[in-house]
């Protein structure tokens, strides 16, 4: 069965936010919108977002470092959200494995939410109605766009191409093979849920830095030096503009 999933390069990943604002675009006005904010220049805004960046310190200062998390719905593949729903609203599809959302049968029950263990799911304060990550399911099947556009939003958006997007099961998939050779991971696969989106694990890296790399050569600095001292006996700025 295909199984439509992200793969997010936690090595790559800077944080910006461009996933999460494309992500906002294009599903505010597309089948699952739109996306409330309320409140957003009060003092307690509240919006309903598919994807968020959640950035956190790791290790023990000074040693720590910036890890920088995206996370949406994992469409996983054996899914605790949908026999909890009590209506049938939610469901995942067999075509591709992708999880959604019926507006229509959705009564803002909230059940799914609580049976989610990734926090992944969004009752729109508007609407009050369940919410969560489509993969675009409005934009990849999307005939009228180019091939290459028939991706997520936050896929075409992403400026440092952290996040690839393919079958999982396809062993030839550019998401399978990077998922082979990089190591990749589920999120809390002790949950039994087989999460369908993987990360690629953050790698350390030494960097050597030796002494004399640590003068630019093009310092500007340095070239400033090169170039002979004023005499301190000429007049400074101050007293050749002062009346
Ligand atoms: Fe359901 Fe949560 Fe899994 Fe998405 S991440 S399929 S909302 S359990
Ligand atoms: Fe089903 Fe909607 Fe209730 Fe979730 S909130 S369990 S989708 S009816």
């Amino acid at each position: 069965m295909t199984q439509l999933a992200l793969v997010i390069d936690l090595n790559v990943c800077v944080g910006c936010h461009a996933c999460v604002t494309s992500c906002k675009e294009w599903n505010t006005s597309g089948t699952a919108g739109y996306l409330s904010d309320m409140n957003p220049y009060g003092k307690d805004p509240t919006g309903t977002f598919f994807n968020r960046v959640q950035t956190f310190e790791v290790g023990e200062y000074p040693n720590t470092e910036t890890v920088h998390f995206p996370k949406s719905c994992l469409h996983c593949e054996d899914p605790p959200c949908v026999p909890v729903c009590p209506t049938g609203a939610s469901y995942k599809r067999e075509s591709d494995g992708i999880v959604l959302v019926d507006s229509e049968k959705c009564i803002g029950c909230s059940y799914c939410s609580w049976a989610c263990p990734y926090g992944a799911r969004e009752l729109d304060d508007h609407s009050r109605i369940m919410k969560k990550c489509t993969l675009c399911v409005d934009r990849i099947y999307d005939e009228s766009l180019p091939e290459k556009e028939r991706k997520p939003a936050c896929v075409l958006a992403c400026p440092a191409e952290a996040r690839l997007f393919g079958d999982v099961n396809d062993p030839d998939s550019e998401v399978s093979i990077a998922i082979r050779e990089s190591g990749g991971y589920q999120l809390m696969p002790e949950w039994g849920t087989k999460p369908a989106n993987h990360y690629l694990p953050r790698h350390k890296a030494k960097i050597a830095i030796h002494e004399d790399e640590l003068t630019r050569a093009d310092n500007p600095l340095s070239k400033e030096r090169q170039k002979p001292m004023p005499d301190s006996r000429d007049p400074t700025l101050d007293e050749t503009t002062s009346w």
